[in-house]
């Protein structure tokens, strides 16, 4: 028996500020299907280890504190909060210092196992929209559609200092710029799960389309999959 008892697998893969979370969540209103945010997950594991002030650099005590941790994503009067051993995170994990602290600590194994076993969790009976850099290549390689969106890196540095100057933080483009660099250099070049395209994803460039017409695509080619995958869901 097939175990997508809610739907299909929709994975989206790509680095940061390619627009991913604001299409994952209109692309599962659009199929009622339910967003996980995989890389807010990163980030509370990080904000947690940061406050706990567990040493990154001893990963068995990186371990020890991974495997009591309780990472879960709500949806509160239509937005998304995410609860980190029991404390709303949801605005604190967005500054631009967590950003970068999550890049290091989503290098740690025993971070990458937790969360990894927590997404399958979530994820396996279908009917989700997963959006991270590792979804479609290591948490479901199963998954019934992978997507990767990208986008240059001077339009994802701009995207990304306009969502944090919008929240008045003190940022500069050429800071952000050089961020969304380093980000993409720690995120790609790390030894376990890193970002990279699945041979089987559809490339989408975001840098010239707009949200609708990046949506528009993706709303047909899972539609299109969810028509076929039916009878064998
Ligand atoms: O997507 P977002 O920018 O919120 O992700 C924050 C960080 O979490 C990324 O830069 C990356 O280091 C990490 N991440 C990851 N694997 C995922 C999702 C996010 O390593 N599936």
């Amino acid at each position: 028996m097939n175990s997508r008892t809610n739907g299909i697998i929709v994975a989206i893969d790509g680095p940061s500020g390619a627009g991913k979370s604001t299409i994952a969540r209109l692309l599962a209103e659009r199929l009622g299907y339910i967003q996980i945010d995989t890389g807010a997950m990163y980030r509370a594991a990080a904000f947690l280890l940061m406050t706990a002030e567990i040493n990154l650099d001893d990963l068995a005590a990186v371990e020890v504190f991974c495997r009591d941790m309780d990472i879960q994503l709500d949806v509160v009067s239509g937005c998304q909060s995410v609860i980190a051993n029991g404390m709303d995170v949801t605005h604190k994990i967005r500054t631009a210092e967590m950003s970068l602290l999550t890049s290091r600590t989503s290098t740690l194994k025993p971070v990458r196992e937790a969360l990894f076993k927590a997404q399958q969790q979530m994820g396996r009976r279908g009917g989700v929209v997963l959006e991270g850099r590792d979804i479609g290549t290591v948490v479901f390689p199963d998954a019934e559609i992978k997507f990767y969106l990208s986008a240059s890196v001077e339009e994802r540095a701009r995207r990304r200092y306009e969502e944090l100057t919008a929240k008045g933080e003190p940022v500069t483009l050429a800071d952000t710029i050089a961020d969304v660099i380093q980000r993409d250099r720690q995120d790609s070049e790390r030894d376990i799960a890193p970002l990279r395209q699945a041979d089987d994803a559809v490339l989408i460039d975001s840098s010239l389309l707009s949200v609708d017409e990046v949506l528009n695509l993706m709303v047909e080619m899972c539609r299109n999959k969810i028509g076929t995958a039916g009878s064998s869901l």
